[in-house]
């Protein structure tokens, strides 16, 4: 069977798991941590990043930043992952869904004005399979409006906007390093602050609402409880996993490309015949081969499809059931307008195998088996 996805490990992970504990730095905040740190502030070009045991723990921190009260509505898409709406639920905000592009599936820039009401107070956007979001309209959008915008970028470590990082154009940006994701710590995650005055509140809700970071930097010489908090710190041996990969960062970036447009261009031909859409990639994006996946006609074909590969050996799998559709999102919010695309691409879109790895004989079979699905 050809899974659907295998945690990205390159062989070092190991090593620098045993020197933490080696060196009996295995809480957070360690050597490893740091390491990550610096390395995520260097290539982004931000003045602070900060791991986290989840992308999930990012953006409860991202919403927790965003000062979001009860009553106020955060706008975001309905197609995305529930943790995008869970961190500002937390916080008793009102989600506002709003319909997506069919293109690249992102949150659709163009209504996401009609939605403000004097209630917002953040737009939560998502970049689907690392793929930007019109950032240039949207940010134009909230700084009119005095909006904070929060990037879920838990897909799109790496991937770019106009040249521009993506997680660090907004207000905040949240990356995951869950096992699915192109890097990894098996749960983990990261926030990074593009401006620096949100640092110390940053730190504070990240150590349990204490100022602990200002006093190991010696800036004040005791610390004390001063904020709700929560501990959003992940342990040094996940840090040091991490740490293995973004050493390879290269390498799983191009292996992960090579694939991705090994994918592209075998199914040109079934675009050509009107059987799938491929992915559209903007100008402006410059993606990070996160996911691959194709457009069918409808839901039926989906299942069908999905069928037919499983018997062929090979695990695909649909994306998103909308969450204004499911009991929660119902429950804490609503979908703004009339939802032309959510509900209908959602419905006929499968994701292929996918991550660091895969061998081209694997992925010939997964080609060859869409092949004899449409034959
Ligand atoms: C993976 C993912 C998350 C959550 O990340 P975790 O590390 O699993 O908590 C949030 N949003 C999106 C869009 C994701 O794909």
């Amino acid at each position: 069977m050809i899974d659907f996805n295998v945690p990205p490990f390159t062989g070092k992970e190991l090593n620098y798991m045993q020197e933490a504990v080696a060196n009996r730095k295995i809480c957070g905040d360690g050597p490893f941590t740091k390491r990550c740190e610096a390395w995520i502030n260097e290539k982004f070009g931000v003045p602070a990043s900060y791991l986290t045991t989840s992308g999930t723990a990012a953006l409860e921190m991202a919403a927790i930043l965003t000062g979001i009260q009860p009553g106020q509505e955060v706008i975001l898409p309905s197609y995305t992952f529930c943790s995008t709406a869970d961190a500002f639920v937390a916080r008793g905000a009102k989600l506002v869904f709003v319909d997506i592009r069919p293109d690249t599936l992102n949150i659709d820039e163009t209504k996401i004005e009609e939605a403000i009401t004097d209630k917002t107070r953040v737009i939560a956007v998502v970049h689907y399979a690392g793929v930007a979001c019109e950032m240039d309209a949207i940010m134009d959008i909230a700084r009119r409006h005095h909006l904070f915008v929060v990037e879920d970028a838990a897909q799109a470590f790496g991937a770019t906007y106009k040249g521009r990082y993506l997680g660090t154009i907004g207000d905040f940006g949240c990356f995951s390093f869950h096992e699915t994701k192109n890097y990894s710590m098996g749960e983990g995650g990261a926030i990074v602050l593009p401006d620096l005055k949100y640092r110390d509140e940053a730190e504070i809700c990240r150590e349990k609402g204490t100022n602990r970071s200002r006093f190991f930097r010696g800036q004040i010489d005791k610390y004390t409880w001063v904020n709700y908090g929560s501990s959003y710190l992940p342990s040094d041996l996940n840090a040091a996993y991490l740490w293995a990969q973004l050493e390879a960062y290269r390498d799983i970036s191009d292996d992960r490309m090579k694939s991705w447009n090994r994918y592209h261009d075998s199914f040109l031909p079934l675009e050509e015949k009107g059987l799938v859409e491929l992915p559209t990639i903007p100008d402006e994006a410059g993606h990070n081969a996160h996911m691959f996946y194709l457009k069918v006609k409808d839901m039926e074909t989906r299942t069908s499809l999905i069928r037919h590969l499983k018997e062929n050996g090979v695990l695909a799998v649909f994306h998103y059931i909308p969450l204004h559709t499911s009991p929660a999102g119902r429950k804490f919010g609503s979908f703004f307008g009339p939802d032309v695309y959510t509900t209908k691409e959602s419905e006929r879109l499968l994701r292929l195998p996918m991550y660091y790895h895969l061998s081209e004989e694997d992925q010939d079979q997964v080609i060859r088996s869409v092949y004899s699905f449409f034959a």
